[in-house]
């Protein structure tokens, strides 16, 4: 049972409307199976019912599994890159404490 190029078409133009991050990508059997959609930015295929197809789920947003993943994993990166960076600058601020200090003028410490 092959599935009209018609019906094809027009599921992936109206997904394609209605979630701009995402475009369709293929195996689109039927408006109750699953087809795959790929993410616009960073390109991750993902198998996705085609009744998000539908206009009826107009205003539902969908997510890439990927891209989440990929935040994550940023958010991670940059509090390990803010811990690092931190400890770092305490211990600059530390060393060049103890080296500009003179036995003889301790007044300035609070
Ligand atoms: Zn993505």
């Amino acid at each position: 049972m092959e599935v009209p190029n018609r019906e094809r078409k027009s599921l992936k133009k109206q997904f394609e409307n209605l979630h701009s991050n995402f475009k369709y990508h293929s195996g689109y059997v039927g408006a109750n199976d699953n087809f795959k959609s790929e993410c616009r930015i960073c390109g991750y295929v993902q198998e996705r019912n085609a009744q998000i197809g539908r206009l009826s789920r107009k205003g539902i947003e969908i997510q890439c599994d990927n891209c989440n993943e990929i935040n994550r994993l940023r958010k991670d990166l940059i509090n390990i890159l803010d811990k690092i960076y931190k400890e770092k600058e305490r211990a600059i601020k530390k060393e060049s404490r103890t080296r500009n200090r003179k036995p003889t003028e301790n007044k300035d410490e609070t």
